[in-house]
């Protein structure tokens, strides 16, 4: 019987030592288990989903109403903005994209990126798809897509508000929407 070769066999060992740590640095069968510990880590493929888009329009309105780029993702996201399950863990898989990521030094809080607040606005890109491993995002081209969609590219895109604001310099600055129907239906992509 042939089995497909574990996806985990084709990462590099560099790009182990980042994942694993130097301390455990795994060595997989043919199977991929590792012969240590027989640990069988799976290399993730994520997509970026509408699922992803309505975690992501939660953080974004969250940082329009606090004013402020830090938002925690219970005391900040309450009522309307607060997340179901699925959406709690899809939101932690933001970060695999770049769109946002944890505040440095204050647990539980969250930031939109710079490429989040653009990606928002729909003016630049981010990858169709990540792979993951451990909770690391693996970052040699195997573990990304090379193409990269806007915010109205994304599968079965939903209703999709420009934000509302601009993030400069770290600022939340609050702006008037052109009009308030402003859909990204209406914008057309620029060059990648
Ligand atoms: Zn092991």
């Amino acid at each position: 019987m042939k089995f497909a070769k574990p996806e985990i066999l084709s990462i590099p060992p560099d790009e182990l030592r980042r994942v694993f740590g130097t301390e455990h640095v795994p060595q997989f069968t043919a199977k991929g288990e590792c012969v240590n510990c027989n640990d069988r880590p799976e290399v993730r493929k994520i997509a970026l989903s509408k699922g992803h888009l309505a975690c992501l329009g939660k953080l974004s309105h969250g940082v329009y109403c606090k004013g402020k780029n830090e938002i925690h993702l219970m005391k900040d996201l309450t009522s309307d903005l607060k997340l179901s399950n699925y959406e709690y863990v899809a939101f932690q898989q933001l970060r695999y994209f770049g769109l946002a990521r944890p505040v440095h030094d204050a647990p539980g809080y969250w930031l939109l990126t710079h490429l989040g607040a653009e990606f928002s606005h729909g003016r630049l890109p981010v990858r169709e798809w990540v792979k993951v491993l451990k909770n690391h995002l693996l970052e040699d081209l195997m573990g990304r897509s090379e193409k990269k969609i806007y915010v109205h590219q994304v599968k079965g895109f939903p209703e999709w508000q420009l934000p509302e604001f601009e993030i400069i310099a770290g600022d939340v600055l609050r702006i008037p929407q052109v009009s308030p129907q402003a859909k990204l239906f209406d914008l057309k992509p620029q060059t990648a």
